[in-house]
């Protein structure tokens, strides 16, 4: 085929990640990742030695923490973000996720750059948004101070599976 195709799809996204120093973000801000710094200690990671903590900030104020769960049958655990996600739609449903804060660690110390979502994680998030019509902003640190800023999970998962795919039309 030699790079040619038969049709163009026009379709682009722009995926933007901002950097910034932690002290320079708003104090909310900060504060939420540091929620998300104290929810590393929850995590239950005796297998990859590899602890994510997370805090979600609603629309009503309240954090909702979320860290990884790693089970023997590897399968079996879930990743912090989907800890945080599902446990905010039992504790306060419908109430729209306005940031989310995602930091790692390892036990060793090793120092880590921040760390962009799994995919099955990205697929939940997205459809968070969609339920609730407007986008997630993410913040994501690793072990330094630097801190990566998404606008929304289009930014990780710019042509996500969603259910206008699957809906009668
Ligand atoms: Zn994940």
């Amino acid at each position: 085929m030699d790079g040619q195709s038969d049709f163009s799809v026009n379709i682009q996204r722009n995926c933007v990640v901002r950097g910034f120093h932690l002290e320079t973000l708003d104090r909310y801000i900060q504060e939420l990742i540091h929620e998300a710094e104290q929810a590393l200690s929850t995590a239950y990671a005796p297998y990859s030695r590899f602890f994510v903590g997370v805090a979600l900030l609603l629309e009503n104020g309240k954090v909702i923490p979320g860290s990884n769960q790693e089970n023997a049958a590897y399968p079996s655990g879930l990743c912090a973000e989907r800890t945080a996600l599902f446990a905010a739609g039992v504790q306060e449903p419908g109430v729209p996720v306005m940031a989310m804060a995602i930091v790692v660690a390892r036990s060793d110390g090793t120092e880590l750059s921040p760390a962009f979502p799994c995919g099955s994680c990205l697929q939940v998030l997205l459809e968070v948004e969609r339920r609730q019509k407007s986008p997630v902003r993410v913040y994501l640190k690793g072990t330094g101070q630097q801190v990566y800023e998404a606008d929304g999970v289009s930014v990780f998962l710019p042509f996500g599976f969603d259910s206008s795919f699957i809906t009668e039309p």
